[in-house]
């Protein structure tokens, strides 16, 4: 198990400065383009989900998608998507939340999941955690409970990750990032 983190964490480029100075971007199309990587990433969520299989997987646009629906594919479980804000034809609920300079809103079809469903919410990375508490809000909206939020990368000192446990919802990382 920690050589398969490892081994990942190994896979994962950092891009200094990047959207903007003082932010380490830590890229994982690296670890998507090795298939021995991405299956190791990939067995490693089924592994964790396979016996509390959850009803739904909502993935974070844009890299929640790629892994949570190749995970939804191997558990036999349903994908939603959770987008960007104009993205979406049907209609949708909306959360807004804020970011260091400005807002950002993300939205899901009102018809993605059922009340009662148990959601597992996945993105490649948590780091103030406002999209993933966006996206548990929106969840909750529609009735579902969330049943975990799992990503590949967590920068804990952002203080995400916590804030996300402290409103209740566990987070699963396989990597952090100091
Ligand atoms: P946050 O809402 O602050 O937790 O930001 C998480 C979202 O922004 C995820 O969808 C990530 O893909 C992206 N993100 C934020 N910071 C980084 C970073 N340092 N490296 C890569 N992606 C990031």
């Amino acid at each position: 198990m920690q050589d398969a983190i490892e081994f990942l964490k190994q896979q994962i480029r950092t891009v200094p400065d990047w959207p903007e100075p003082g932010v380490q971007f830590r890229d994982i199309t690296p670890l998507l383009a090795n298939p021995r990587a991405f299956r190791v990433l990939i067995d490693q969520f089924v592994h964790r989900y396979f016996d509390t299989r959850p009803d739904v997987i909502a993935g974070l646009d844009a890299r929640g998608f790629i892994i949570g629906s190749v995970l939804a594919y191997e558990l036999n479980v349903g994908f939603v998507p959770i987008r960007k804000k104009g993205k979406l034809p049907f209609t949708t609920v909306q959360e807004t939340y804020e970011l260091e300079y400005g807002s950002a809103t993300v939205e899901m079809h009102t018809d993605a999941v059922k009340a009662g469903d148990r959601v597992l919410l996945i993105d490649d990375l948590i780091a103030t955690g406002g999209t993933m508490l966006a996206g548990k809000r929106l969840l909750e909206r529609l009735g579902a409970s969330v049943i975990e939020g799992a990503v590949i990368v967590d920068l804990p000192e952002l203080g995400g990750s916590a804030k996300i446990r402290e409103q209740g919802l566990p987070v699963f990382a396989l990597v952090d990032f100091q």
